[in-house]
C-alpha cells in the first residue's frame, strides 16, 4: 500500500509505492538556446494524437498557441522586450546530438555538456555576402539594394534595442503534484520514473486538479470534459525512447535524461553563462526545497519567471494540509473544552441558585 507525503524531500516514485524504481527522469530546458522552431510542439501532438489546437493569430508575437492547455502539451512562448541582448558571447551548441539521446538505451542525461561546443557569435554571418550586410553606401562591398542585414543576437541598426525571449513551457511533474492529490478518482499517478499521468479513461471530469496546479498547466478539453496534460512520453519512456519533444528539438534546448544528473548538468550550464556575462540567467522549478518541492520539468531562464507567465513561488496546495488539520484539531477540542466547562458552570450555577432558594 502506498503512502504519499504531503511535503517535504522525497523520491517521488518511492513515495507512491513503487519498489526498486529507476532513477528519476525528467527535463531540463535551456531556453537559451531555443530558436523558437515548434518543433517541439509539433512532435508532441503528432506522437500524442493531440487535436490542433487552432490556427488563431493572437497579435502577440508569433505566440500562437498562448498557453498550455489540453490541447497545448508544450507552448513555445516568444516574447518580445525593447532591450538588448544581455549578452550575444556564448551560444552553446551539443558536440554530439546523438549522444544527447537518452534512449540510446543509458538513460544518461541528454549529453554531458560539458563536452558542448562554445561558439563565439560574431558580426560575420555564415551565407551572407558581405556587400549585402553592409548598410548601402557603407562597407566593402558597393550597396546592391538590399536593406541592412541584422543578424539575430547581434546588436546593430536601429533594431539593436530588441531581443526575443524564448522558451518552451511544458507539465512541470512537480515533486508534490498538487493535481495527483485532489484527484479524487485516482486519474491521475505517479510513475515508475517519477512522473504524473493521468487516466483519461477513468478521469469523471471533475476539474479538482485544474483548480489546484499551482502552474495552470492540466486542463479540460472542450467537448470531452476530461483532464489533459504531457505524460512526459511514458509510453515512450516505458520503451527506452526519449520524449517526442526531446527528440525534435534540434538545439537541444528540451534536455531528457535522469533528474540528478540533469541538476548538475544545469549548475554547470548557469555558471557558464554568469561567466560569460549573463547575470540575468537563472534556474527555475531547479530548488528541492521551494513550494512544490522542485520539478521534474526545470528550466533555465533569462528573465524574472513572471516575463515567461511562471508563477514566481509556486506552492503545492496541499503542502499546508497538515499544518490547517492541526489548528482545526485544536480549535474543536478548544470548543469541546468550553462547551464542557460552559455545561459544568451552568450547572454549578444553577445549583448554587436553586439550594438559596430553599433556605
Ligand atoms: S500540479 Fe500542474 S505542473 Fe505539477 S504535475 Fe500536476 S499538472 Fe503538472
Ligand atoms: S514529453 Fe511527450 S507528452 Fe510531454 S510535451 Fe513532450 S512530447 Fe508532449
Ligand atoms: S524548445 Fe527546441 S524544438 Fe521547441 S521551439 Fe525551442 S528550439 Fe524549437
Amino acid at each position: 500500500m502506498s503512502r504519499t507525503s504531503l511535503f517535504g524531500r522525497i523520491d517521488p516514485a518511492t513515495d507512491a509505492g513503487h519498489e526498486d524504481p529507476p532513477p528519476r527522469k525528467g527535463f531540463f530546458t535551456d531556453t537559451s538556446v531555443c530558436i523558437g522552431c515548434k518543433a517541439c510542439e509539433v512532435a508532441c501532438k503528432e506522437w500524442n494524437g493531440v487535436p490542433h489546437s487552432g490556427l488563431d493569430l493572437l497579435g502577440l508575437s508569433f505566440d500562437n498557441t498562448g498557453a498550455l492547455g489540453a490541447d497545448s502539451w508544450r507552448h513555445v512562448a516568444f516574447i518580445e522586450q525593447r532591450r538588448p541582448p544581455a549578452s550575444t558571447a556564448l551560444l552553446v551548441l551539443p558536440a554530439d546530438r546523438t549522444a544527447a539521446t537518452a534512449g540510446d538505451g543509458t538513460g544518461a542525461p541528454a549529453a554531458d555538456r560539458t563536452s558542448a561546443l562554445s561558439v563565439e557569435v560574431t558580426a560575420a554571418p555564415v551565407g551572407i555576402p558581405e556587400a549585402a550586410r553592409s548598410a548601402p553606401g557603407e562597407g566593402t562591398g558597393a550597396p546592391v539594394g538590399i536593406p541592412e542585414v541584422a543578424i539575430p543576437g547581434v546588436v546593430s541598426g536601429s533594431r539593436a534595442d530588441l531581443r526575443w525571449l524564448m522558451a518552451s513551457d511544458v507539465c512541470k511533474h512537480c515533486t508534490h503534484a498538487a493535481c495527483l492529490d485532489v484527484c479524487p478518482t485516482g486519474s491521475l499517478f505517479r510513475t515508475e520514473f517519477g512522473t504524473v499521468v493521468v487516466q483519461q479513461d477513468i478521469c469523471n471530469g471533475c476539474g479538482y486538479c485544474v483548480s489546484a496546479c499551482p502552474y495552470g498547466v492540466i486542463d479540460r478539453r472542450a467537448g470531452d470534459g476530461r483532464a489533459w496534460k504531457c505524460t512526459l512520453c511514458y509510453d515512450r519512456l516505458k520503451g527506452d525512447l526519449e520524449p517526442a519533444c526531446a527528440k525534435a528539438c534540434p538545439t537541444d534546448s528540451i534536455q531528457f535524461g535522469d533528474l540528478a544528473d540533469l541538476r548538475r548538468h544545469a549548475d554547470r550550464r548557469l555558471a557558464a553563462l554568469h561567466g560569460a556575462g549573463v547575470g540575468e540567467a537563472r534556474l527555475y522549478g531547479h530548488d528541492e526545497d521551494d513550494g512544490v518541492g522542485g520539478d521534474g520539468a526545470f528550466f533555465l531562464l533569462l528573465d524574472e519567471a513572471e516575463v515567461y507567465g511562471l508563477p514566481p513561488d509556486p506552492v503545492v496546495a496541499t503542502r499546508d494540509l497538515p499544518a490547517m488539520w492541526r489548528r482545526a484539531g485544536v480549535a474543536a477540542l478548544a470548543m469541546a473544552a468550553a462547551t464542557v466547562a460552559a455545561f459544568v458552570g451552568g450547572t454549578g450555577l444553577r445549583g448554587g441558585v436553586g439550594g438559596g432558594g430553599t433556605t
